[in-house]
């Protein structure tokens, strides 16, 4: 792994977004709400494909030097009276955060969208960023999708399907969304998606298909119908027939809940396997039903992927405000799909500041002994940090370990376990 041979210096925007270092400061990082000066091994190269945001009204917080604490940059230090905006960077796909962006948010700001906004600074002529590559799989990697092909492939795929509303569904998320998994389908190799779902049984705060609030945009439409299982097969079978690692997933950013489809997705899988037993057959989920879980893994499902904010059912409740459900079903439902033989990977949401913290580990530890999953997906969570520390209610005065101290202790104490970013193609 790289890192910085010296400290990297704060980076800052001007009103007009040009970003600026400036060399007077460090650049510090935030972790649930407080502030630290990152070590020079929590820096990486900012890797390709990332994007740098600048945060409407949140003024930057570095690191000073001389009297080693944090401090705020209030205006432009070069034109002096100018406001200023912070900066974060919003990473690749595979990459896991260790800090948080630091700044200080003005009252009147905006609520920031749904990403991941991840501490970086500058050093020796290129930006650095507080993180760790957590999965080598290239599946999403930017340099890995040639636009050119893939506008080929797609309009071809979406001619020959024309009465395939799944396929034409999936051309608008590969085309107009640039959504990774639609794009892979579409060039026929690695992990599909078959989004199946327009409802759900969760109303999640930082649900990235549906916000009712209408304060933060989705990121992307829900599918408005339910494909048939006819539909699903003619996306599934051929992919799972000819691409490489091939897997298909139910359950995308760009649906609800697919276990309340759960006929449609059986009598799919059913065909699927009678007429292909290659590649992996994946479900994501908020694994709130175990009994529908259960009749899934009996038609052939190979792997489940559970999507979890915090093992902490106080804040699990208070993210997903489920309908019906608990972080009992939850758990009732990987113990399911093990016992079925199956496939299973926690999706844990990264927060640094409270996936860190002592309860959380405590919790998450619960839940790795007792129910064992395979893995942790090791995901970003894609929410303005202060909006969700609200809406969970969390003290940001709990005790934390860091993230890369956490690493190490999940790594210690459970090394069967699998740590990674993505669905594994396990067949
Ligand atoms: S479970 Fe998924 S689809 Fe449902 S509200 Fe949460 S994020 Fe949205």
């Amino acid at each position: 792994m790289i890192h910085p041979a010296g400290q990297p210096s704060l980076v800052f925007a001007d009103e007009d977004g040009n970003i600026t270092d400036f060399p007077d400061l460090h650049a510090a990082g935030m972790s649930g709400g407080n502030f630290s000066l990152p070590a020079q091994e929590d820096f990486i190269p900012l890797p390709e494909g990332s994007e740098m945001f600048v945060l409407p009204g949140r003024i930057p917080i570095g690191w000073d030097r001389e009297t080693d604490e944090a401090v705020l940059l209030e205006e432009d230090p070069f034109s002096p009276g100018n406001p200023i905006q912070a900066v974060a960077a919003f990473m690749s796909p595979a990459h896991t955060t260790v800090l948080n962006a630091a700044y200080q948010t003005n009252d009147n700001a905006p609520r920031l969208p749904l990403f991941a906004y991840t501490a970086v600074g500058w050093y020796d002529g290129q930006f650095w960023t507080t993180a760790f590559r957590s999965d080598k799989d290239i599946r999403q990697d930017s340099k890995q999708f040639d636009q050119k092909k893939i506008n080929t492939k797609t309009a071809k795929k979406l001619e020959r399907h024309k009465n395939n509303r799944l396929i034409q569904h999936l051309g608008k998320c590969c085309l107009t969304y640039a959504c990774p998994a639609a794009r892979n389908f579409f060039l026929g190799r690695w992990e599909a998606p078959l989004p199946t779902s327009p409802t759900c049984n969760a109303r999640c705060v930082g649900c990235i298909s549906l916000q009712a609030s209408g304060k933060c945009s989705a990121t992307q439409d829900r599918i408005q119908f339910v494909p048939t299982a006819a539909e699903l097969c003619e996306v599934a079978i051929p992919h799972l027939q000819n691409a490489d690692q091939a897997i298909v997933s139910f359950g995308q950013g760009c649906e609800g809940e697919p276990l309340l489809q759960t006929d449609t997705i059986e009598r799919a899988i059913r065909e699927i396997r009678k007429n292909t037993d290659r590649g992996t057959i994946n479900l994501n989920s908020n694994a709130s039903i175990p009994e529908a879980v259960k009749r899934l893994a009996g038609a052939g499902l190979n792997s489940l992927r559970v999507s979890l904010n915090s093992a902490q059912e106080i804040y699990h409740n208070r993210y997903y405000r489920p309908r019906g459900f608990n972080l009992k079903d939850v758990c009732q439902s990987i113990q399911v799909m093990k016992e079925a033989g199956g496939f299973v990977s926690l999706n844990y949401f990264i927060l640094p500041g409270v996936t860190d913290s002592v309860d959380e580990t405590n919790a998450l530890r619960s839940i790795l002994k007792e129910f064992e999953p395979d893995r942790i997906q090791l995901r970003n969570l894609n929410m303005d940090p202060e909006w969700y520390l609200r809406c969970i209610d969390f003290d940001i005065n709990v005790e934390t370990t860091g993230m890369r101290s956490w690493l190490d202790q999940i790594k210690t104490e459970f090394p069967q376990l699998q740590l990674g970013y993505y669905n594994p193609s396990i067949r």
